[in-house]
Parts: C-alpha cells; structure tokens; sequence
C-alpha cells in the first residue's frame, strides 16, 4: 500500500490532539525503509525515529542529510548485550533494555561516550505483561521488582520510564489491561516517567491509558519489506 507519510502522520496528530492527547510524542518507526523517508519527515518537521536493527540503523543515519531539525533517534526491540556497546553515538533513547548484563554493557558504553562528548542517554526498562512467553523481548514485574534498585541513572545514562508492547491478539480488553499495569508501575516506582506503549494497532488504546509515546511504522509509512533496508538496495 502507497502511502503519503507526511499526511498520514499529521492525520495521526490531529487526532491526538482532538482526543486531548497534545502532548504524546510519536516516535515514527523507519525499520526496513530507506533514508529519504527520514528525510522527509524531518524536513515536514518531524524529529523522533525508532528503528530495531544496529546496523540497520548505522549505514542508515549516515545517508540522512543534515535537516534543520536536529532527529532524534530511539532504540527499539530487545536490547543485546552484545550490541549495546554500539549504541551510544547513534541513538538518543534505548527502549527495550530487560536484562542486568546488557544495562552494564550499554552504562559502561555510555559512560564513555559522555566523556567524550558530554551527551547523555536515556533508557526505558521493557516488560513484558501479557504472560505470553516471547521473542519481543521485557521480564516479567518480579524481574522488574529484584532489580529495581539497582537500576542505573545519572547524567551519562537516565532512567526516564517504561516500555511495553501489547498481547499478540490483540484483544482489545486485555491490550487496555496490560497498558493500564504498566501505568500503575510507572506510578509507583517512576511518577513522572515516560510510557511508551502502543503501536499501528493499539494507539488509540495506549492513550487512554496514559501513554507518554506511541510508537507508530506502518499505519504511517504503509506496508514494511520483507527484510531490513541496506545500503545497495536504497
Ligand atoms: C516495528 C515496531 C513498532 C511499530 O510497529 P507498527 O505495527 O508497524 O506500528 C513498534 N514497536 C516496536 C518495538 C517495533 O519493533
């Protein structure tokens, strides 16, 4: 399906705006597309991109041509150990961070990174409320729980909330549910934390129950490739 970005995207503000949602921020998921698309939307005005693949993301961000917006990029989808280390340079706020070791290895890069450059990051901590076993990625609120305290935050790398993706189904009950858990967390453990729950499927739902950012690809950018965006192929 073709779509216009531009105006998918500003049909979705507008209706963020008339449902009293003004200040939502939506991170528009670029993955599998080429550069211009960035591009694009930056020069419409457009600053905060979510992609899920570093390096992906890498040869990517290095063909955007200088916009007079400054984007910001955001880190979605589970956070490896492996890959952490590599993320401190080309992306502003990691969503999906839900395991001890890759929290170390992305501090340990950040820390780095912030001395220098003097820039900071920021991290989301991902659960994973649907009692579904997945791929996706987030533990579990007792996992949650056991490390809460422990959790780093200082300038080089900020806690600023919680990310979660809804159940599979997408049953529309039980997405308001696990939306509506992961607000009632952030209240209790971070009150003025971000939320970023709902994408193409579920962001009407994720508002209403608080959602802070709404993570949205295809109902903006039309159908995905098959596979992620490389260099040759753009
Ligand atoms: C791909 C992706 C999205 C966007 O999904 P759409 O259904 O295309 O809106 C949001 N969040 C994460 C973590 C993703 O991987």
């Amino acid at each position: 399906m073709r779509m216009d970005p531009v105006r998918a995207l500003a049909s979705i503000r507008e209706e963020l705006d008339r449902r009293g949602h003004n200040r939502v921020r939506i991170v528009v998921v670029t993955k599998t597309h080429g550069p211009e698309l960035i591009e694009t939307l930056l020069k419409a005005g457009h600053r905060e991109f979510g992609e899920n693949r570093f390096t992906e993301a890498r040869a990517k961000f290095a063909l955007v041509h200088a916009q007079a917006i400054q984007p910001i990029y955001h880190h979605l989808g589970p956070l490896q150990s492996g890959f952490a280390r590599n993320l401190p340079g080309l992306f502003h706020v990691v969503h999906g961070v839900s395991s001890a070791s890759a929290l170390e290895s992305l501090l340990k890069a950040a820390r780095r990174h912030f001395e220098a450059t003097g820039e900071g990051m920021q991290y989301l901590m991902q659960l994973n409320l649907t009692a579904e076993s997945s791929k996706l990625g987030g533990m579990s609120e007792e996992q949650f729980l056991q490390c809460r305290e422990s959790l780093p935050s200082e300038e080089a790398l900020t806690w600023r909330g919680f990310m979660t993706m809804g159940p599979t189904d997408q049953d529309a009950k039980r997405t308001s549910e696990v939306f509506r858990r992961l607000r009632q967390i952030r209240d209790e453990h971070l009150p003025d934390g971000e939320l970023s729950m709902g994408m193409s499927g579920d962001w009407q739902l994720a508002v209403e129950e608080g959602a802070t950012i709404v993570r949205i690809g295809t109902a903006i950018t039309g159908t995905r490739a098959g596979g992620p965006w490389m260099p040759e192929s753009g």
